[in-house]
């Protein structure tokens, strides 16, 4: 059964057990027990936030650990607070360090106080880590990484480090690698759990560990992570500090969700709605806030294209249809722009792009831009000789729509490279930002055209 049909099924059963006489918290359980946490999240937020409640404080610590790694810093305070204390500690304390850190954060900036009795009730060494933890910064290798690794001696041999897996294993997060360490704790090598099986028992680490070691540092940007981490195919990777020695691993869970996060945001920023909470969770009010500021400066943006009409009233008064092809025009300029931006952003987001190709890439689009402009200028004379039968309005549009196109994509794919340059998220040069600037510059472009092309039929012409 695949999770999505099992869970559609679950729902109407956990509905009931909800609804069960007098709230019973006994129901809920025995009906949670046979249940993945993970199915929840499914339909979690088809259920009222005082069910998500009850379901969380019916659950086994172990599976209320699981369910909270799964939701967000934002959400995990709130369904906390409805907990006793004893039974916060006892979730938090089944979580792994990593998420522990993340969690207790969240919960100190929610409500300090209330969580500083949570804290007193955790075991303190395992707070102590989790706070050690706490002090990286949450985008950079060190707020991703766990302790929970397994370090050997390059000395010890296989079948020593074999009898010492079978203590160390149930509590580590993997032990598909194993890192060979020194006595100052730098990191000299690692080997996969294959190799440790397939080596005769005798051998030393030494001999049939891999001396040479990707590594990243505690300070590594979680982007960067995330991309040395494709590259070199490894689901897993040793953390060092300053001194070169290793204190924790990065696993490929944790970058999952970073790449997710990263591309929502970009997504979200080519939008024009940079919002930085759950879109489920966000209310009408604060979506109206967070997406309205933006619009607002797009409308203000706008109404510089009132501007350029009213400066050429007289020439549209003259010859009318002009207006007619106005949308049709800055609607392409815009489509082209917003088009060739989409592109330059992501190539520059996954590191295809760096700022020395800009030359490349504007070489490159200087003649996409012209083939485009005069595919689209083609086109254009046409359908306006068809239609209108005046030839000297056709050039004047067909002229117009190669400007527009290939203004429109040099556009488009230098202001990416103009914002990374500023040190601005080229993501910011959203669609609707490309688009707007167009429609202006497009009407710009078609006005003198036509002055030029038509000069002698306009006024004082
Ligand atoms: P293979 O697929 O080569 O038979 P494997 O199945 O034992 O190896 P993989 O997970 O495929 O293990 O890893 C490939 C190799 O990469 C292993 O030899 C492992 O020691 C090595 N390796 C793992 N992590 C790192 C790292 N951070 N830096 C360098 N090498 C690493
Ligand atoms: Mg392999």
């Amino acid at each position: 059964m695949n999770p999505s049909s099992e869970s559609t099924d679950l729902l109407p059963g956990l509905k009931a057990a909800l609804d069960a006489p007098g709230e019973d918290l006994e129901v809920l359980r025995t009906f949670l027990v046979g249940m993945r946490p993970q199915s929840l999240l499914e339909f979690w937020y088809e259920l009222e936030p005082s069910e998500r409640e009850r379901v969380v404080a019916a659950l086994p610590a172990e599976s209320g650990a699981v369910l909270l790694s799964n939701l967000s810093t934002e959400e995990q305070p709130e369904i906390l607070q409805a907990l006793p204390p004893h039974q916060v500690a006892g979730v938090l304390q089944e979580l792994s360090p990593d998420d522990l850190a993340d969690t207790l954060q969240a919960l100190d900036e929610f409500d300090p106080e209330q969580f500083q009795g949570v804290r007193e009730l955790l075991d303190p060494e395992t707070l102590a880590v989790a706070e050690a933890l706490s002090g990286y910064d949450e985008e950079e290798a060190g707020g991703l990484m766990t302790p929970e690794f397994i370090a050997v001696r390059a000395t010890m041999t296989a079948e020593q480090v074999l009898a010492f897996l079978r203590r160390v294993g149930p509590d580590a997060e993997t032990i598909y690698y194993l890192y060979v360490t020194d006595g100052d704790g730098r990191l000299s090598g690692v080997l996969s759990l294959r190799q440790l099986i397939i080596s005769a028992p005798h051998r030393q680490v030494r001999e049939i560990m891999n001396p040479d070691v990707v590594r990243i540092r505690t300070d590594t940007d979680q982007e960067e992570v995330a991309r040395i981490m494709a590259d070199y195919d490894f689901s897993v990777l040793p953390v060092v500090d300053d001194d070169g020695q290793m204190v924790g691993i990065v696993t490929v869970d944790d970058v999952l969700d970073v790449v997710t996060e990263e591309a929502t945001e970009d997504i979200r920023r080519l939008g024009a709605a940079p919002i930085d909470i759950d879109y489920v969770r966000a209310s009408p009010w604060l979506l109206f806030r967070k997406r309205a500021s933006w619009l607002i400066l797009l409308v203000v943006s706008m109404t510089l294209t009132f501007n350029v009409i009213n400066h050429y009233e007289d020439i549209i008064a003259e010859v009318v249809i002009l207006a007619a092809f106005i949308p049709l025009l800055i609607g392409t300029g815009g489509n082209v722009g917003a088009q060739v931006a989409t592109l330059v952003v992501r190539a520059l987001a996954t590191r295809e792009l760096e700022l020395r190709d800009y030359v490349r890439v504007f070489w490159k689009e200087l003649r996409t831009g012209l083939l485009l402009g005069a595919a689209f200028g083609a086109f254009m004379t046409l359908y306006v000789l068809f239609f209108r039968a005046e030839p000297r309005i056709a050039v004047a549009l067909g002229i117009t729509m190669v400007l527009i196109a290939l203004c429109a994509n040099l556009v488009g794919a230098s202001l990416p490279f103009l914002f990374r340059k500023l040190g601005i998220d080229p993501a910011l040069t959203s669609s609707p930002g490309i688009t707007t600037v167009m429609d202006v510059v497009g009407l710009l472009i078609y006005f003198r055209v036509v002055i030029w092309v038509l000069g002698p039929m306009l006024p004082g012409g």
